[in-house]
């Protein structure tokens, strides 16, 4: 239950045992072409999604070489830790990142992005998170676009993308970035970025400023069926077994289940007695996080879910170490997943002193299903 790298379906871990493709040969190209295929779905997008060989940071690095160059200003508007992380890349890049954070919990503010702009009008690219992990904050983002006037917009999708809708084209998105290990149920190792025409434009104005995270580079072997390097061919095999999947149950209904998902977390954690991090928003359906209680050593519920029941679940990350716990339910989860959960925090808490009532917080979570159930 910790979001991200999440639980494979048997499917995905069957293509992990299938033999090395050499990456030329028409059976790899197949899988291959199949594979950016279903993901332009997912991304809903018409531009290419560019693969990368790399966890999700990967392609996030690839968003801040390919838009932005060493003394230009951009602008970043977080809400947590990951949304922090486009900060540090653009320092260490030499990239001037102008910052505004909303409150750790809360979504990203739409009017302080706007209000930072309107102060900042030269700034032409504006990085933003949709899904912060940490937190569990989903931003609201055709509000960020709109406020990001007609600035190239980038969207850190890691832990969204397949959990929560992001149709890239219809919100006017022009980069995407995403990862294999999440919402999209394979093994870590394939980073994700969708780049929209303009923000390619923009990259080949300006010329090459990375060599592996080239974005020109990459989409010209993809468009030849001749990666410009060596892919992991076996995560390919994977990532395509798990888009099959995810489109076999249909966009829609993946969402859908997240969002009962998401509920059945938010009312079992809230009938145990617990505070949800932020205010409470029925499209954060990727992480559910909860403040530590009073008096609670805040790492020895993550310790204990895991000594005693042998479930993975996360604590706080950053400032909010040690402060929250967080359920992960983005991938390959359902209805049992969260009621064992739940049922082994109860005891948890019972363990650790809490005033509980065993089997509320269960109780809750199936209240949700019963009502999903009947529509
Ligand atoms: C997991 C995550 C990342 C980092 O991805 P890696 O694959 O670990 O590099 C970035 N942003 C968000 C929102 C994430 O959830």
């Amino acid at each position: 239950m910790v979001p991200g790298p999440t639980p494979l379906p048997p499917e995905v871990l069957e293509a992990a045992a299938s033999p090395i493709l050499y990456a030329r040969t028409p059976d790899f190209v197949e899988i291959f072409e199949d594979m950016l295929q279903r993901l332009g779905r997912v991304f809903q997008t018409e531009s290419d999604v560019l693969v990368f060989a790399s966890s999700g940071s990967g392609a996030m690095a690839s968003a801040v070489e390919n838009l932005a160059a060493p003394g230009e200003r951009v602008l970043v508007a977080s809400c947590g830790h990951f949304g922090n992380r486009w900060v540090s890349m653009c320092t260490d890049l030499g990239v001037e990142a102008v910052h505004v954070e909303s409150e750790w919990g809360h979504p990203i503010d739409p009017a302080t992005l706007a209000d930072a702009l309107d102060a900042e009008p030269d700034i032409e690219v504006v990085f933003v998170t949709q899904s912060e992990t940490s937190t569990g904050a989903v931003s609201d983002l055709p509000a960020l676009r709109e406020a990001a006037g007609d600035r190239i917009l980038v969207a850190d999708a890691v832990s969204g993308l397949g959990v929560v809708d992001l149709p890239m084209d219809a919100w006017g998105i022009d980069v995407v970035c995403s990862g294999s290990q999440k919402g999209l149920m394979t093994p870590p190792g394939l980073g994700y970025a969708a780049v929209s025409e303009r923000a390619m434009a923009r990259r080949a104005k300006r010329g090459a400023r990375a060599f592996y995270f080239d974005w020109e580079r990459t989409q010209k072997g993809q468009r030849t069926s001749r990666s410009a390097f060596t892919p992991p061919v076996t995560l390919v095999a994977q990532q395509r077994a798990a888009l099959e999947r995810l489109e076999t149950e249909g966009l829609a209904a993946v969402f859908e289940r997240h969002r009962v998902l998401g509920r059945m977390c938010r009312e079992g954690a809230k009938a145990a007695g617990l505070e949800l991090l932020g205010p409470e928003n029925s499209e954060a359906n990727v992480v559910t996080a909860f403040r530590v209680p009073d008096g609670v050593d805040g790492k020895a519920i993550p310790k204990l879910m895991k000594d005693r029941f042998g479930i993975s679940m996360a604590g706080g990350q950053g400032k909010l170490s040690g402060q929250i716990g967080r359920l992960g339910h983005c991938g390959y989860y359902g209805y049992s997943d969260i009621v064992t959960a739940l049922g082994a925090l109860e005891l948890v808490l019972l363990e650790l002193e809490r005033p509980i009532e065993l089997g509320a917080a269960v109780g809750a979570a199936q209240q949700v299903m019963a009502a999903a159930q009947r529509g």
